[in-house]
Parts: C-alpha cells; sequence; structure tokens
C-alpha cells in the first residue's frame, strides 16, 4: 500500500510518465484515497507549469536546482 512518502517519492515520474503501471495504479490508488496527495500532487503540476512557461528556451540547465527547492518547499508543507 502506498503511503504519502511514496506519492512525494515517485510525483515527478508519475507526473512524467514514466512508471510502470503497477505503480502508476499504487499511485492512483492511493491518490483516490488522500486529498493532501491530490492537492500535492496539483500544487507540482501547477510549479512546473509556471517553470516551464517562464523558462527562457536557450537555458535548459539552470532552473533544475530551482525546481527542485520548490518541490523541497511544498513536500515540507505537505507533510502530515
Ligand atoms: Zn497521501
Amino acid at each position: 500500500m502506498y503511503q504519502c512518502k511514496d506519492i512525494v517519492d515517485e510525483v515527478n515520474n508519475y507526473i512524467d510518465g514514466e512508471l510502470p503501471l503497477g505503480k502508476r495504479v499504487g499511485l492512483f490508488f492511493h491518490l483516490l484515497i488522500c486529498s493532501c496527495c491530490r492537492n500535492y500532487l496539483q500544487q507540482i503540476r501547477s510549479t512546473l507549469s509556471i517553470i516551464t512557461v517562464s523558462k527562457p528556451k536557450e537555458d535548459d540547465n539552470t532552473d533544475t536546482k530551482l525546481l527542485a527547492e520548490k518541490l523541497h518547499g511544498i513536500y515540507k508543507s505537505h507533510q502530515h
């Protein structure tokens, strides 16, 4: 059974569609029962879209750290 910390660990792969089906289903069922993780996933998605929109096209490397910091901030606020 997936726990909230597993969602945090796998959420990037989940969004990227890089998880095997078994894991996707596991995360999906956790999201069904856990509104906190649904909110968390929503926050991640909006954060990613903000970064994607604001990211200069010629600069592909520098936003990784920024993204990691943002995700870490969301993770901290997500703990329950
Ligand atoms: Zn959860």
